[in-house]
């Protein structure tokens, strides 16, 4: 469903969207509880993000997430 390093996320206003959470870069989050600060596409603001768990997440919160990516596909 997903990209190798594409994950949904969850910003701090609720928006959701799938960004790429590089692994060097997601340990570096841990510490700083699993959080990562970057750009919404969704509501066009900085702000933080965190994963979304799929197992906690509804169906309907993946689909929304997997229709925006911050990233335009080439
Ligand atoms: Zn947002």
């Amino acid at each position: 469903m997903f990209e190798r390093y594409d994950r949904p996320v969850r910003c701090r206003a609720g928006h959701l969207f799938t960004t790429t959470w590089v692994p060097l870069g997601s340990l570096k989050a841990v510490r700083l509880g699993r959080r990562r600060f970057q750009y919404c596409p969704v509501g066009h603001h900085w702000t933080s993000v965190r994963p979304l768990d799929p197992t906690l997440a509804g169906a309907d919160e993946l689909e929304q997430a997997a229709a925006v990516h911050d990233i335009r596909i080439p």
